[in-house]
């Protein structure tokens, strides 16, 4: 039997010490010492029962390469940060000036910076806010504004008034209306699936309104005999009128011309806009209110916006999406079918002189992350059989395709272009008797 320290001082297990700590270490040691006295391994597997062990123990999330053609894959953690956010997360990570003023030396307004550029990039605004995520920002928006005795005025009732088609589901069962019903208002629904005019939410209207609700139904499409009350024409109602446009696009997209962005929604007199900050805007996990300043006020100081409240690593990542470079998210949305066929194209060629034949294939890929469901992004993917699919998975580093027409394919698009070695060694990983069955 190998003696722990003998093991241990194996310089894969020692490095190892650094991520798992001494005790895990040891744990994993024991565990193969303890197969090999039982009988179950001989002795001189040990060392590789201990080795193999490391990956099952290796605490936390595993960074994989996004090959589906998705772009905002929400399994796989909608957007990626840009190494701006990256490092900023990393120096946040310590202790950090998150609610202190260090000239004055005072206690500061929590992420004041990461709020400041936010509002610098939606003028519009009056005010902005930030939590933990859309659902969380439309929570927060409903719980307040609906509550009794709130605040004079306008939307002071408990209801709130939303189209029959805005009823939505945004994925993994997460339904809208469930959320809003959960936090004690009355939906007054309006119109029906296809249809709703000015003068549904018209009648609808009345001492109870807490405020319209119009909802960016983001993953599917209505097309036929439909009408929907644009933003314009709800302010005309006299009630507030909060937007939840999802994606977080901040400014038009002229590459996405149906997705609604937060500056046009303000400017056509939403008082407050609600919005994700890991869809299109490229950022961090977070929600996004903006709007009225009183309006965002109220619902800062509200008792639940503490439980909603977000940490100082996403303050931070948040802040270096807004004012930093293009964000991997926005560069896969405009990797150009030229480009991609050519890496795409490469990868092929070097397979093909390893002795492994695959196809080049003509490929569209979508934004994913419930945005966009209609555009389509002209790409390209390398096609292997589908036997390749959980071997490439279950890799390091995992790279995950999409199974279609029978095939894998691996689509470039999202996979940063320094990685591609890493997709052709790991192809080349795969062993034969697995690529023959
Ligand atoms: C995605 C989305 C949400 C939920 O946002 P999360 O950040 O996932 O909580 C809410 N509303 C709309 C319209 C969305 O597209």
């Amino acid at each position: 039997m190998p003696r722990t320290d003998t093991l241990l001082a194996d310089p894969r297990l020692a490095a190892a010490e650094a991520t798992l700590g001494r005790a895990r270490l040891k744990a994993v040691v024991g565990n193969a010492q303890d197969r090999a006295r039982r009988g179950e391994i001989p002795p001189e597997d040990v060392l590789a029962v201990a080795l193999a062990g490391l990956s099952d123990t290796a605490a936390g999330l595993r960074p994989v390469l996004n090959a589906t053609g998705v772009v905002l894959h929400t399994n796989l953690g909608r957007a990626p940060l840009s190494g701006a956010a990256v490092s900023a997360v990393v120096a946040a990570a310590g202790h950090t000036d998150v609610e202190l003023d260090l000239r004055t030396g005072r206690r500061a307004r929590r992420g004041r910076t990461a709020m400041a550029a936010l509002a610098e990039a939606v003028p519009a605004a009056g005010a902005v806010h930030v939590v933990n995520n859309g659902a969380a920002a439309l929570a927060l928006a409903a719980t307040a504004i609906t509550s009794v005795g709130a605040g004079g005025g306008a939307g002071t009732g408990r209801e709130i008034v939303v189209s029959r088609g805005e009823l939505v589901e945004i994925g993994d069962g997460f339904r809208l209306p469930d959320l809003l019903a959960s936090t004690g208002a009355r939906l007054r629904e309006v119109g029906t699936t296809n249809r709703s005019t000015l003068a549904d939410y018209a009648a609808a209207i009345g001492p109870e309104t807490a405020f319209v609700l119009k909802v960016h139904p983001s993953n599917f499409v209505v097309r036929g005999f439909t009408a929907a009350v644009p933003v314009e024409e709800l302010a005309t109602l006299g009630v507030p009128v909060v937007v939840d446009i999802g994606s977080g696009l901040l400014a038009p997209d002229p590459l996405l011309p149906d997705e609604p962005d937060a500056a046009s929604a303000l400017r056509a007199g939403a008082t407050l806009v609600t919005a994700s900050g890991d869809k299109l805007l490229g950022g961090p996990q977070a929600g996004l209110l903006l709007g009225d300043a009183d309006l965002v006020e109220r619902l800062r100081r509200h008792p639940l916006a503490r439980a909603l409240r977000v940490d100082k690593l996403t303050l931070a990542a948040l802040e270096a999406t807004l004012s930093g470079p293009e964000t991997p998210t926005w560069r896969a949305l405009r990797a150009t079918p030229g480009a991609l066929r050519i890496r795409t194209e490469r990868l092929r060629d070097h397979l093909a002189a390893a002795g492994l034949k695959t196809e080049v294939l003509a490929a569209d890929a979508v934004v994913g992350g419930g945005g966009a469901p209609e555009v389509t992004l002209e790409s390209w993917a390398l096609a292997l059989g589908e036997e390749y699919a959980e071997p490439l998975r279950l890799g390091d580093p995992p790279i995950l395709g999409r199974l279609e027409r029978g095939r894998l394919l691996l689509d470039l698009r999202c996979v940063p272009t320094e990685h591609d070695e890493a997709v052709r060694a790991a192809i080349l990983r795969v062993p034969r008797s697995w690529r023959e069955d």
